[in-house]
C-alpha cells in the first residue's frame, strides 16, 4: 500500500489473492526463494499518455490514455480496455493483475494486461469517438503488436471502439494482423466473441450448479448492467429456462414480470445507445426504478454484470436474506471482499469473476488463432470450444478447492489454480 498509494481498487484485487494462495506459497517455499509474489504484483511495464483530441465544436480535449503489461510469463499481455470516466491506474492495475490469473485459467498461452481512459464515450458523436481511438491508437500502436500485446474491448469498449482502433493501427503499422480482438465479422473478427463472456458465465454458472445438486431451470434471476456481459447472460440463463426478471444500467433498472425481452435491450443498448429507462416504453408491463439497488430484488442467483463493488456486504445480507442461493459473478471484482466472505460463510455458492469471466478472453485467444492460421471457424465450432473451456475452468476450480482442504470455495480455487500455471511459468524462466 505504501508502495502503490491510493490504488484502492488494486490494494483489493491483490488483498483477495494473496489471501487465497497463503497455503500454496508453504507447500512451496522455492516460490517465496524465488520472489515470485514480488515480482507478479509489479507489472512488468506501464504506460500512461496524453490522448488530445477535437470535439465537434473544435475544442481540444486532453484525456489520458493507459496500458499496464503485467505479467507476459505464459504468453503475450492481453486483456481488455476500458473507456470510463473512473478510470485512473488503480482500476487498470487491479484488471490487469486479475488478467493474469483469469488468462492462466483458461489454459490458452495469454499474459496479464490492460488498458483504458479516462475517456467517456457516453453523449459522444461518432465522429468524436473516432477521433478519439485515432488519438489513443497513434500512441498505443507503439507498444502492442499480435506477438506482444492484444487489447480487446472492456466497458465502453465494444466493436465501433475497436473498429476506428483497428483501422488507425493498420494505416500507422502497413500490416493487418491480429493485434486487437473483438474486431468485427469480415475482417478478422470471430463468431461468437459478441456473445462469449456473457455466454461463458451462464456455462461456468451451469456447472456450478450442477455440482452442487441444482440448475438454472425455473429460478429467478437478477442481473446489473444492460452492456455487452448483461445482455448474453441473459440470452443464454433464459435458453437454460431460468426467468431473468432485472437488468439495470448506472440510473435505474427494470423489473419485468414475464422475463426480460433481450430483443428489446439490444435495441436500446447496441442500436439506440440509449438508457435502459426506455424499456419500459416497449414493455409496458415492466416497471422502471430510477436509482436503488437491484439486489433489493428478491432473487435465486444474482448476476452482477456492471462493474466492480457492485456487491457490498450489505447487499449481499439483503441478497441472502431473500432467498438467494447463488452468485456468479459476470463483472470484474463485482462484490467487495466483506461480500464474498459473507457470502461463503452462508454456504452460497461464489463463481468468482476470474474464472466465470473468462470466456470472452477465451474466446478472444481463439480470435488470435484463427488470425494466426488466417481461417474462420463456425459460431458452433468456436461456441463448443468455449462450452468446454469454462466447463474445464470449473473443474479446476473445484479441484483446487479440494486440493487445499477447501471444499465448495472456487473464489480460492479459481485463485490457486490460476497462480500456480504462472509461478512454475515465472520459476523456469529464472529471476526476470
Ligand atoms: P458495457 O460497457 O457493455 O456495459 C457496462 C454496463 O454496466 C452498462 O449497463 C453500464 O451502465 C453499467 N455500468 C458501468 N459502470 C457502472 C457504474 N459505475 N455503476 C453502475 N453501472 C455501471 O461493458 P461490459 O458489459 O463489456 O462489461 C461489464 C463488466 O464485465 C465489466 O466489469 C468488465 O470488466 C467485465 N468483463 C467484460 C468482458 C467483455 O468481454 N466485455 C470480459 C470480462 C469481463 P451505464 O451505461 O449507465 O454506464
Amino acid at each position: 500500500k505504501k508502495r502503490n498509494p491510493g490504488e484502492v481498487e488494486f490494494h483489493q484485487a491483490v488483498e483477495e489473492v494473496l489471501e487465497s494462495i497463503a497455503p500454496v506459497l508453504e507447500k512451496n517455499p522455492q516460490y517465496v526463494e524465488a520472489g515470485i509474489v514480488e515480482r507478479l504484483l509489479e507489472p512488468e511495464r506501464q504506460i500512461m499518455f496524453r490522448v488530445p483530441w477535437v470535439d465537434d465544436k473544435g475544442v481540444v480535449q486532453v484525456n489520458r490514455g493507459f496500458r499496464v503489461q503485467f505479467n507476459s510469463a505464459i504468453g503475450p499481455y492481453k486483456g481488455g480496455l476500458r473507456f470510463h470516466p473512473s478510470v485512473y491506474l488503480g482500476i487498470i492495475k487491479f484488471l490487469g493483475f486479475e488478467q493474469i490469473f483469469k488468462n492462466s485459467l483458461t489454459t490458452l498461452p495469454i499474459g496479464g494486461g490492460k488498458g483504458g481512459s479516462d475517456f467517456d464515450p457516453k453523449g459522444k458523436s461518432d465522429a468524436e469517438v473516432m477521433r478519439f481511438c485515432q488519438s489513443f491508437m497513434t500512441e498505443l500502436c507503439k507498444y502492442i503488436g499480435a506477438d506482444t500485446d492484444v487489447p480487446a474491448g472492456d466497458i465502453g469498449v465494444g466493436g465501433r471502439e475497436i473498429g476506428f482502433m483497428y483501422g488507425q493501427y493498420r494505416k500507422i503499422r502497413n500490416e493487418f494482423v491480429g493485434v486487437l480482438t473483438g474486431k468485427g465479422i469480415g475482417w478478422g473478427g470471430s463468431l461468437a466473441r459478441t456473445e462469449a463472456t456473457g455466454y461463458g458465465l451462464i456455462y461456468f454458472t451451469r456447472e456450478m450448479l450442477k455440482a452442487n445438486g441444482k440448475s438454472f431451470d425455473g429460478q429467478r434471476v437478477v442481473i446489473s448492467g444492460s452492456g455487452n456481459v448483461a445482455i448474453y447472460a441473459c440470452q443464454k440463463a433464459q435458453s437454460y429456462g431460468a426467468k431473468v426478471v432485472v437488468v439495470s444500467d448506472s440510473n435505474g433498472y427494470v423489473i419485468d414480470e414475464d422475463g426480460i425481452d433481450v430483443a428489446t435491450v439490444k435495441e436500446i443498448k447496441e442500436v439506440q445507445r440509449a438508457r435502459i429507462s426506455e424499456y419500459v416504453k416497449a414493455r409496458p408491463n415492466a416497471t422502471y426504478v430510477a436509482g436503488g439497488s437491484v439486489w433489493d430484488v428478491k432473487c435465486d442467483i444474482a448476476l452482477p454484470c456492471s462493474t466492480q463493488n457492485d456487491i457490498n456486504e450489505e447487499s449481499a445480507k439483503k441478497l441472502v436474506a431473500n432467498g438467494c442461493y447463488a452468485v456468479g459473478e459476470g463483472a470484474n471484482m463485482p462484490c467487495t471482499n466483506e461480500a464474498v466472505k459473507y457470502f461463503l460463510s452462508k454456504g452460497i455458492l461464489v463463481g468468482p469473476a476470474k474464472a466465470a469471466n473468462a470466456g470472452g478472453v477465451a474466446t478472444s485467444a481463439l480470435e488470435m488463432s484463427q488470425n494466426s492460421q488466417r481461417l474462420e471457424w463456425t459460431f458452433e465450432e468456436v461456441d463448443a470450444k468455449l462450452d468446454s473451456i469454462m466447463t474445464s475452468i470449473f473443474k479446476a476450480c473445484d479441484e483446487s478447492s479440494k486440493e487445499f482442504g477447501m471444499t465448495g470455495n472456487y473464489v480460492a480455487g479459481a485463485n490457486i489454480a490460476g497462480f500456480q500455471k504462472v509461478a512454475k511459468a515465472m520459476l523456469a524462466q529464472g529471476i526476470i
